[in-house]
């Protein structure tokens, strides 16, 4: 198994005449020209069909095909109680190359912290009304009027900032607490295409809130030792959810991030979570690389900020493993 990871990372890069260059201790690849104006395709047609990171063969993900109308917004909700795994970078990344596929886009920040906003290059305390506003004013807050568009076109932003922990605090004596958000999305449902909620690193009143309007969930996972701990806990909290609150929850899919395919210890982590997990991991593994950081400090998406870049193709390829999941789903057991 270890030799087919070796044998899809050492393939992937050489095929297309990508070279490599070293920086620091990770790897970077160098961009390459687009020929075509197809990029995203160029870079995977030489993937399809060999041994992908998840030792299984890559499918071909299609570009998908643009809508003519928009919604109802499938919701999903990117979540894991881990910090640091990959949540935040997802929902903007995911999102952006969503809207560059044409789909409508609306990212929720549902972490007081209001780390997706400054990853968007927007600071969350300049906002006079945010998402808290709306889980508790009492039908006096619009939610038109907290919606604000991003840089990136079709890709809007629902702030939140740290009013909102004091939010979940009061949250919990509001009748209906665990609907407060499922309430808050429903006017703008048919607007979107797509609506993704950034979950804060707990399984507490906000995630349940989250997963209570999501019609799916996304598990990011970082590749490292303890992926796994504590993602039973959050598939018990899942299967809770869907029994009590939202009998429509899916599993959207468990996301491998982080992934630097030299180190074997990265390749041991990822197989042991595709063993456990076969028919849920995406295909698409996000490397670790140091364009992911940069993004933050440049306040923008990989998509625009490095769009050549293989994380950028990692998120386009995403979008588009997500959406051809969707129209076709996997048949489980
Ligand atoms: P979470 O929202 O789960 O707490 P973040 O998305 O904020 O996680 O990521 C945590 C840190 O890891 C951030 O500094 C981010 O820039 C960095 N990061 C995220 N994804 C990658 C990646 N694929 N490669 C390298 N660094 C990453
Ligand atoms: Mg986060």
């Amino acid at each position: 198994m270890a030799g087919s990871f070796v044998a899809g990372f050492s393939e992937a890069p050489s095929a297309g005449g990508a070279s490599r260059v070293p920086y620091g201790e990770v790897t970077i690849d160098k961009p390459r020209i687009p020929d075509d104006g197809r990029l995203e395709m160029a870079q995977d047609d030489d993937k399809v069909g060999k041994i992908g990171p998840t030792g299984r063969p890559m499918p071909l993900f299609p570009v998908p095909e643009q809508l003519t109308s928009h919604g109802p917004a499938w919701v999903l909700a990117m979540c894991n109680q881990k910090g640091g795994v990959g949540k935040t970078t997802s929902t903007i990344n995911l999102g952006a190359a969503l809207a560059e596929y044409g789909r409508r886009v609306l990212l929720v920040d549902f972490d007081p912290q209001g780390a997706l906003s400054v990853g968007l290059g927007i600071n969350p305390n300049q906002f006079e009304l945010t998402v808290h506003d709306l889980l508790l004013g009492g039908g006096d807050t619009h939610i038109d009027d907290v919606i604000i568009e991003t840089q990136v076109e079709g890709l809007d932003l629902l702030p939140s900032n740290i009013d909102l922990s004091a939010g979940e605090v009061l949250l919990v004596s509001e009748v209906g607490r665990e609907h407060s958000l499922t309430r808050t999305l429903k006017p703008v449902l048919d607007e979107y295409d797509v609506i993704l909620v950034d979950c804060q690193p707990s399984l507490g009143l906000l995630t349940v809130n989250a997963l209570t309007a999501a019609d799916a969930v996304i598990i990011p996972l970082e590749c490292e030792y303890f992926a796994l701990r504590g993602v039973a806990l959050l598939l018990q909290t899942i299967d809770k959810v869907r029994d009590r609150l939202n009998s429509r929850l899916d599993l959207a899919g468990i996301l491998a991030t982080m992934y630097d395919a030299r180190t074997l210890h990265a390749r041991e982590v990822l197989a042991r979570v595709v063993e456990r997990f076969p028919d849920e991991v995406f295909h698409t593994v996000i490397n670790r690389t140091v364009r992911f950081p940069e993004t933050t400090v440049a306040g923008e998406p990989i998509t625009t900020y490095a769009p050549t870049s293989v994380g950028a193709a990692g998120y386009r390829r995403l979008a588009r493993e997500l959406i051809t999941r969707r129209e076709t789903p996997p048949v489980v057991g």
